[in-house]
């Protein structure tokens, strides 16, 4: 039994600024990253896998308005969303995604069933709609993703003519909006996407991520997120890494493999390899977001080159641990 079993989840990374934030937004996003990590502690307590814990703890996520992944999931260019998500067993290496689809209320759940029900790894929109349903999966409607706050993030990045960041559209929002101070809903400099890593009791990791993608996106444009290698990757070799951040970059880098690369090949721990990737490597090329990983010994680093990252851990039997800014 591994004993350093432990949960990891993140929602988005971008342009947070304490100031542009209330403090009882900022009480609601440490309450709902605590409730989700209490969750996928309480799976890994059970002696749940870590597949099962990070699949419910991005469910959560994409059902809480918060987040940019699911219902709250930020706008494209035509005013409609489309969703992106995978998941990987660190343990088998099996992976499942599914991107811009418009329907699915939960991705993460029919990025889970492409993982143990089918022969391929990626399905994209109608496809991917037409595997959902024959899962049975649940339906809702467009306006079931909908929230004031990324509409508003929408209208003004559309003024602006191009695409951005749920968080970094969050802070924009709050600037030209009233002087009143609410959650950051810049449309420039945040990334909303949620993602969860895990190791479980039986000494296995696993890593999942959902989300809306950027705000004002072209339709069709699909980013890192569901990408096995760029947005997400599970190996019980080496690390499990959830990303969330611009998107094309994290793609030009396969962002979430290298840090498992990293440690396999440069034999580096899984710390100094978070780090390269996140402060070395995507700054080049000026990337911008961060990242949430463990690996199999239990080790967890929670690295980002923005101004915030809603974040948190918890291992089983300890209080959750959440923060927003550096
Ligand atoms: N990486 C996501 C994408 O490009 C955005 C995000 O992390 O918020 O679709």
């Amino acid at each position: 039994m591994n004993t350093n079993a432990v949960i990891a989840i993140h929602g988005g990374a971008g342009t947070i600024l304490r100031a542009s934030m209330s403090a009882s937004a900022e009480a609601d996003y440490h309450a709902a990253l605590h409730a989700v990590l209490s969750a996928g502690q309480r799976v890994l307590a059970d002696g749940g896998s870590a597949l099962d814990a990070v699949s419910e703890a991005v469910r959560l996520l994409e059902d809480c308005p918060l987040f940019n992944a699911g219902r709250g999931a930020v706008y494209t260019a035509a005013g409609t969303h489309e969703l992106d998500a995978a998941i990987m067993d660190g343990s088998t290496l099996d992976a499942g995604a599914i991107c811009c689809v418009t329907r699915v209320r939960n991705p993460i759940l029919a990025a889970r069933r492409v993982l143990e029900r089918s022969e391929h790894v990626l399905f994209t929109g109608e496809g991917a709609e037409a595997f959902a349903a024959a899962q049975g999966l649940e339906f809702v409607e467009p306006e079931y993703f909908h929230t004031e706050a990324r509409h508003r993030q929408w209208q003004l990045a559309r003024g602006q003519q191009r695409a951005m960041l749920d968080h970094d559209g969050a802070t924009l929002a709050s600037k030209n909006d009233d002087p009143t101070p609410h959650e950051p809903i810049d449309p420039n400099r945040k990334f909303g996407t949620v993602g969860a890593v895990a190791l479980d009791q039986r000494g296995h990791v696993a890593a999942a991520t959902s989300t809306g993608g950027v705000t004002n996106k072209q339709v069709g444009r699909v980013g890192d997120t569901p990408l096995i290698g760029a947005g997400c990757y599970a190996d019980d070799a080496t690390c499990a890494v959830s990303t969330t951040g611009s998107g094309e970059m994290f793609m030009r880098m396969v962002a979430a493999y290298d840090v498992a690369a990293q440690m396999a090949y440069r034999n580096v721990s899984l710390e100094e390899a978070a780090h390269d990737v996140v402060m070395n490597r995507l700054p080049k090329i000026d990337g911008r977001g961060g990242l949430v990983a463990v690996d199999a010994r239990g080790n967890v680093t929670l690295p980002f080159n923005t101004e915030g990252m809603y974040r948190g851990f918890a291992r089983i039997g300890e209080t959750p641990v959440t923060a927003i800014y550096r």
